[in-house]
């Protein structure tokens, strides 16, 4: 393992009034652009400068004129946020703390693959849903994240491994929103960070190498294929209202018939056609792990184009629950892939630098005080990391 302090905690600076271009897909830019009187061409230039050369100093942006650089400096600014701390894993596994403006942190971590290199990347600071066996859920809320705070943490890992020249194969190859928060529920700084992503003159992903997750914020779900066509994930978990309830309770409000409606009508509106929904099923000890499940699981996901990810629970400290032992793991996969589903399962990656995707960064401030009820209940161990989930298939 090894371990790098970047930088000592900062004095926060009061909010400054000049636009942070990071955030800015390319839309947005270009009104940035013509509310300072200039033309729509620079918007590729200056994206090209932020997120392929990783330049956040308009002096170095040699292509724009001297008066525009200066204009710039004065008005708008590029920042991102600041890195704390960077990990290496023996396995090649990276993660980044990274600050952000109002001084709480976030964590992304990169996942290489045989094939490919994904990012986890966070969308929220804490998370609302607060799913039964997420350590994030149990941690509270404090807010959403900016646009340029997102996209700031692919910036920092695209920039860790030296940037990218356009056309030659990237390191970083895929994002998910599979950090920390629910990132239907941060709808349009989400978007627009996924634009980005997508951007040709940024980070020039492939929709099909851009997934968002999300537990079923139903009616986002909805609005959200008229907006974008990026991959669409599912966080399922259960075959049943009953014991979804349980495990992920914003399925109260938003059953399991109407989330695989909602995202049946997203793959519909893609204008491709053989894509699928990955569902994601934690598999956890004695809870859902039983061939009845998934027989019942098989039934449900008949008529869904789908491939099921199978994810062994990630323990953490008074959680409640245990991982599934692998006799069930194996039966149920089993059971699936005799259905005719498409089932991967997925691997535990980055032990050595506790980067568990979708369970990242320490503290903050829990404006639910959902945090404190939990630490009352039982002690104060919910805030030691846990393992990374890493990603397969
Ligand atoms: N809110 C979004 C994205 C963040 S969680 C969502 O719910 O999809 C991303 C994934 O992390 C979830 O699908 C869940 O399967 C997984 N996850 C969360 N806690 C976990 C745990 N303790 N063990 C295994 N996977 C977990």
């Amino acid at each position: 393992m090894n371990r790098v302090l970047v930088s000592e905690p900062a004095v926060v600076e009061p909010q400054q009034q000049r636009v942070n271009l990071l955030g800015l897909p390319a839309d947005k830019l270009a009104d940035f652009f013509a509310s300072i009187g200039e033309k729509r061409f620079r918007v590729n230039q200056v994206l090209k400068w932020i997120h392929q050369r990783g330049v956040t100093d308009f002096a170095l942006m040699t292509d724009l004129s001297k008066a525009l650089r200066d204009k710039l400096a004065t008005v708008a600014e590029v920042r991102a946020p600041e890195l704390v701390e960077e990990h290496h894993s023996a396995d090649g596994t990276r993660k980044w703390l990274v600050r952000t403006d109002g001084g709480e942190c976030v964590e992304a971590v990169f996942i290489p693959e045989k094939d490919r290199g994904t990012l986890c990347v966070s969308s929220q600071i804490g998370c609302s849903l607060d799913c039964s066996f997420c350590a994030t859920g149990k941690q509270g809320f404090n807010r959403n994240l900016s646009a340029a705070e997102i996209i700031g943490q692919v910036w920092t890992a695209v920039n860790s491994f030296g940037g990218f020249e356009p056309g030659v194969e990237r390191v970083v190859s895929n994002v998910v929103m599979m950090g920390m928060g629910e990132p239907l529920m941060n709808f349009d700084n989400v978007v627009d960070a996924m634009a980005l992503m997508m951007e040709d003159c940024a980070y020039g992903l492939s929709k099909r190498r851009v997934t968002l997750s999300t537990a079923g914020v139903v009616p986002a779900l909805e609005r959200l294929g008229d907006v974008t066509d990026v991959s669409l994930a599912i966080s399922l978990h259960a075959p049943n209202n009953a014991l979804r309830n349980e495990l992920v309770p914003i399925n109260r409000k938003y059953p399991l018939e109407s989330l695989i409606a909602a995202s049946r009508r997203y793959l519909d509106k893609l204008p491709d056609t053989h894509r699928k929904v990955t569902v994601e099923y934690t598999l956890i000890d004695q809870v859902n792990d039983r061939p009845e499940h998934a027989r019942e699981l098989a039934a449900l996901l008949k008529a869904l184009p789908c491939k099921i990810n199978l994810i062994p629970f990630n323990p953490f400290p008074n959680s409640g629950y245990k991982r599934v032992s692998n006799n069930a793991l194996n039966r149920f996969r089993d059971i699936l892939f005799q259905a005719g589903h498409t089932v991967t399962v997925r691997t535990t990656r980055g032990d050595d630098i506790a980067a568990a995707c979708g369970q990242l960064a320490g503290s903050f401030n829990d404006k639910t005080r959902r945090k404190a009820r939990h630490q009352q209940r039982y002690g104060r161990e919910v805030e030691q990391p846990v393992r990374l989930v890493g990603l397969q298939g």
